[in-house]
């Protein structure tokens, strides 16, 4: 399938989801370019897809700078070490879904406040409570998350994201992006707009469950 009909055909699936879930949020697709070449992220742009997503620092300063000419939104979505926080902001990525603890938050919004600027940002919840994932436990997101609105006013926060649970068990997959969703609620009336979950593996489960951000990568670029 070249690439056309392969995001013709995924962007149907979210369709199809989104009007299964009885949700009338628009859904937005971001394509994780992570293991690709920019030449695969240049095909999958002509074929109208604009938003791409990157988990390392380094690979999206690299793809960035090679794609220049291409208008690509650039999302950030992995882990964030505080010693690359300058350089990710120098990307001017136009959403980091990965933020995720307090003190990060405030890290990154100590340098966008000495530059005079501000970012968005998610802030990722570990809804199953996995040990190797990342990510504010959902008993305390909400507090976390007041506290990074009133004390952050450089770092924008727009929502939450989360990774769905690591299990073959679709009820315990559905909980996690169920927990995610809940959060997210809490979230609108402090301006919230994304509830950024769903891979290739369980996106359509998580539209189900309401996510209006879906990051995907192999089942896009195989
Ligand atoms: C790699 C990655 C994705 C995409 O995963 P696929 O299973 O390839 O769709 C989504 N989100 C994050 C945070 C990732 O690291």
């Amino acid at each position: 399938m070249d690439y056309c009909s392969r995001l013709l055909h995924i962007m149907q699936r979210i369709e199809n989801a989104k009007q299964n879930s009885g949700l009338k949020e628009d859904i937005k697709l971001i394509a994780v370019s992570k293991t690709v070449t920019s030449a695969e992220v240049t095909e999958l742009y002509k074929a109208g897809c604009t938003a791409f997503g990157e988990n390392r620092v380094q690979s999206l300063k690299e793809k960035r700078e090679e794609l220049s000419v291409l208008p690509i939104e650039w999302h950030f979505i992995g882990r964030l070490q505080t010693n690359k926080i300058n350089q990710l902001i120098a990307l001017r990525p136009a959403l980091i879904h990965s933020c995720d603890n307090l003190k990060l938050a405030l890290e990154i919004n100590k340098r966008l406040k000495t530059l005079g600027q501000t970012l968005d940002a998610l802030l990722q919840i570990n809804s199953a409570k996995e040990a190797t994932k990342a990510g504010v436990e959902p008993e305390n997101a909400m507090e976390v998350y007041e506290e990074i609105i009133h004390t952050c006013q450089h770092l924008k926060l727009k929502g939450v994201m989360s990774i769905g649970a690591h299990t073959d068990d679709i009820g315990a997959i559905q909980k996690s992006f169920e927990v995610t969703r809940k959060i997210y609620e809490l979230t609108l009336p402090f301006g919230a707009k994304y509830c950024s979950m769903g891979m290739s593996g369980d996106f359509e489960l998580a539209i189900k469950c309401g996510a209006n951000i879906v990051r995907l990568g192999s089942i896009l670029f195989k």
